[in-house]
């Protein structure tokens, strides 16, 4: 909020500057003069990195700051991201996209308020066929981000995840419960890489006084989530829509609370402008079973051909996750706007375009 208000007294100062170069009376309005719009652009307009920009979450928040009139430069390698996620904002004249790891060092010329990290794969499929870069990009990368912080004075956002609490023995969670993590199974590279971006994270604002927020997010869904990810909801969604068996791990009886991304989304934004730096959930605490989540698309898909088909299931797999969402209720006054009903009928009508188009 301060970093607007001086926003507005630099607009007015900037505006008597350049007009006064530009031989304008002091009060032209700066669109008077569009040589100089890219450039009070530059210096009014908030600045935002967003890494993992090309993924299912961070396109989504490229379009949201964009919305709210800020700079945004997307970060991403494309490791399990799509370009197709945010090739519609090429064309915006605040967007600016950066082909970059973010385990290497990472620069970026000129001013920076915000930086969101959101890198790093995410579905247990992709973390497990990546271990090492999960690792990496939880720790290197989370490590590079903060020092960028640091140098530019920049408030960092943090994705964490409800992994942090392992296969939980409390429940729902709060954010004070430890977990429950097997740091050697296959899911460790996963959830002890996002402990370690924890840790790192409050380390740099206890040591360096830099501002960080962290957000644990629980399961989240919605469009330009990958057909073939294989987390659940575009598995039984893909299953059902070619008329195939919905592949439910174990006796399905484990569950997970679905989150709809534009809700996410708001909580993120939210959290980030808050004053609030210890670890915060955000998620929708409606949980179902895997094997009630089946039915629900079975039954939104009605396609008579697809059928329940059990498979083992995985190890360390959590038996249950609901978040406590009291910190979020009361210290931004978020809550969840969309129930399943309304979320799943939205990714629906996605989901169908894209087995369509993938023959
Ligand atoms: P995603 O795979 O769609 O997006 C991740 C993005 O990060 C991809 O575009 C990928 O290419 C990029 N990336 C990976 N490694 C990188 C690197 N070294 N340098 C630059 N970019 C890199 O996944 P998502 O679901 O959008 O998740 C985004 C973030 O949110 C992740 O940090 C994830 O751990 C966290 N999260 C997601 C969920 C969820 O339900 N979707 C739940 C908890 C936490
Ligand atoms: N799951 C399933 N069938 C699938 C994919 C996943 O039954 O085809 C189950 C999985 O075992 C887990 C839950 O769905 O219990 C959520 O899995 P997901 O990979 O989406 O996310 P997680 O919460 O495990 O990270």
């Amino acid at each position: 909020m301060v970093n607007h208000y001086f926003q507005n007294i630099l607009t007015f100062r900037d505006k008597r500057l350049f007009s006064f170069i530009s031989f304008l009376p002091p009060d032209s309005p700066p669109y008077l003069c569009p040589a100089f719009q890219k450039h009070f652009n530059k210096m009014t307009k908030p600045r935002i990195l967003i890494a993992g920009a090309a993924g299912f979450i961070g396109s989504h928040l490229c379009d949201r700051f964009l919305a709210e009139g800020y700079q945004v430069i997307a970060m991403d390698n494309l490791l399990t991201g799509d370009l197709a996620n945010i090739e519609h904002l090429f064309k915006e004249k605040d967007f600016e996209y950066y082909h970059h790891d973010v385990t290497k060092f990472v620069h970026v010329p000129g001013k920076l308020d915000y930086i969101l990290n959101f890198a790093s794969p995410a579905s247990p499929i992709d973390y497990l066929l990546m271990p090492i870069q999960t690792l990496k990009v939880g720790a290197l990368g989370t490590h590079n981000l903060l020092g960028l912080a640091k140098e530019k004075k920049a408030r960092i956002l943090v994705a964490s995840t409800s992994e942090v609490y392992g296969d939980p023995l409390m429940h729902p969670q709060t954010e004070e419960y430890w977990g429950n993590v097997n740091p050697v199974g296959p899911r460790g590279v996963y959830d002890e890489a996002k402990r370690f971006l924890e840790a790192i994270t409050m380390a740099y604002h206890n040591y360096h006084q830099v501002e960080t927020r962290i957000i644990r997010i629980f399961n989240t869904y919605g469009p330009r989530m990958r057909l073939n990810d294989g987390r659940v909801l575009p598995a039984f969604f893909g299953q059902a829509i070619r008329g195939e068996g919905l592949t439910v791990f174990g006796d399905g009886l484990q569950t997970r609370s679905f989150c709809y991304v534009d809700d996410l989304v708001e909580g993120i934004y939210r959290l980030l402008l808050s004053d609030y730096h210890l670890p915060m959930n955000v998620g929708n605490p409606s949980e179902i079973t895997m094997m009630q989540f089946a039915h629900e698309i079975l039954d939104l898909v009605q396609n008579p051909k697809a059928f329940i088909d059990y498979r083992p299931l995985p190890v360390d797999d959590p038996k249950q996750r609901r978040p406590d969402i009291t910190k979020a209720r009361t210290i931004l006054g978020w809550e969840p706007k969309y129930d399943r009903k309304e979320g799943l009928r939205i990714t629906y009508e996605y989901f169908k375009v894209k087995v369509q188009n993938a023959g």
